[in-house]
């Protein structure tokens, strides 16, 4: 069995999370302090604040851009259902905008064609760590004086004009999901621009509670907590900081290896005119959370039975990124199964990803190739 992907986890890991689990401290503590540092740094943000998903980390940034019932939030269909959800959260509307024919990406153009003057934000996502052209988009979204927050679940490590993913914009989340890069079992991180901003999320992350356990702990004097408003329990523990810790000093390495499994597939599958493999755009580079193929023809029918046929082949294989407004928990959207977003929907139904992760076998990759092959 070929699995679609597996995490590069060790003994480092264990021997971190060993340690924070020795040293009695397990809930949110210094760990996750730090690790919030490394990644800020890493990444060139101001801040970070770890929390529990990245699906969590969008509700609390869509809070921190002040978006709020009735207000109207753009995002693509096409992705992870938890993006369009996050906007439900906070009472908004979603409005779907089409994403580009080649690299899965919402556009400056198709988010310009959502916009109205109900919209207070905009969801970007790097899908598939495809990175999307942020200095376009953010000039739209400037000009209508709309946030932008990027989903970048899968994209920590990926290049937008020289410089990572993670300052581009007043809010950027990443996941630490298991089918992601790097991962913390479950986690994820915010990175904010705003010092307010970021002190304020930092409060409601933790039920609204205005002094730390932290800080409670630290203190020479007893000190009674207020909770001035309503918050949420979205704390990331000290276990999972000490893997994240471990998981960030191995980036570098992943998304190089990724990278080389990608050129690899793209060399031995470029022939198929059938394929639209997948390409960095001209304005960075993606670190291939997924290696997503499209089929130029045939749509559903024969993805389907790429699908099946690899599936007999005991290979990881899975289909592309879904389409939001397709699934029943948007059938009463005014955008549902209406046809109005038809790149989103090809993605939907012309695509797949092949398997790949930091200790795939030559053999294993090669078994790979010669299925796609024999499956066309
Ligand atoms: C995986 C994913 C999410 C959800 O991440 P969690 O950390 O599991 O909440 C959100 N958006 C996109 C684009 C994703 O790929």
């Amino acid at each position: 069995m070929i699995p679609i992907i597996k995490p590069w986890l060790g003994e480092e890991e264990a021997a971190a999370a060993r340690e924070a689990i020795l040293s009695g401290w397990v809930a949110q503590g210094p760990r996750v302090g730090r690790f919030e540092e490394a990644v800020a740094q890493r990444v060139g943000a101001t801040a970070g604040l770890a929390v529990t998903s990245c699906t969590t980390g969008l509700h609390l940034a869509l809070i921190g851009a002040g978006v709020g019932p009735g207000d109207e939030v753009v995002a693509p269909s096409l992705s992870f259902i938890a993006t369009a959800n996050a906007a439900g959260y906070v009472g908004a509307n979603v409005v779907f905008a089409d994403v580009c024919a080649v690299t899965q990406n919402v556009t400056a153009e198709t988010i310009a064609s959502a916009l109205t003057p109900a919209t207070k934000a905009v969801i970007v996502v790097h899908q598939v760590g495809m990175p999307a052209d942020m200095d376009a988009i953010g000039a739209v979204c400037d000009a209508a004086g709309v946030t932008v927050i990027e989903d970048a679940a899968c994209a920590i490590g990926s290049r937008y004009k020289g410089q990572e993913i993670g300052s581009h914009s007043p809010f950027v989340v990443y996941s630490f999901h298991p089918r992601k890069v790097i991962t913390t079992g479950e986690g994820g991180m915010v990175m904010i621009r705003d010092a307010a901003v970021a002190g304020r999320l930092r409060i409601l992350r933790q039920h609204a509670m205005d002094v730390s356990d932290v800080a409670r702990h630290d203190s020479e004097t007893f000190i009674f907590e207020r909770y001035p408003e309503q918050g949420y329990n979205y704390r990331m523990t000290d276990i999972q900081a000490a893997i994240g810790m471990v998981q960030l000093g191995k980036l570098s390495a992943v998304v190089a290896r990724r990278r080389e499994l990608a050129e690899r597939y793209t060399s031995a599958l470029s022939r198929l005119s059938a394929l639209q493999l997948p390409v960095d755009p001209a304005y960075g580079q993606t670190n291939y959370q997924s290696y997503c193929i499209k089929l130029t023809d045939g749509g559903r029918p024969r993805r389907d039975g790429i699908l099946q046929g690899m599936k007999t082949r005991q290979i990881g294989c899975k289909r592309g990124i879904m389409s939001a407004h397709l699934e029943g928990a948007y059938a009463g959207h005014p955008q549902g199964h209406t046809g109005a977003l038809p790149e989103t929907e090809r993605w939907t139904d012309s695509s797949f990803v092949l398997p790949m992760y930091h200790l795939m076998t030559d053999a294993e990759h090669a078994e790979v190739v010669t299925a796609v092959k024999a499956l066309l």
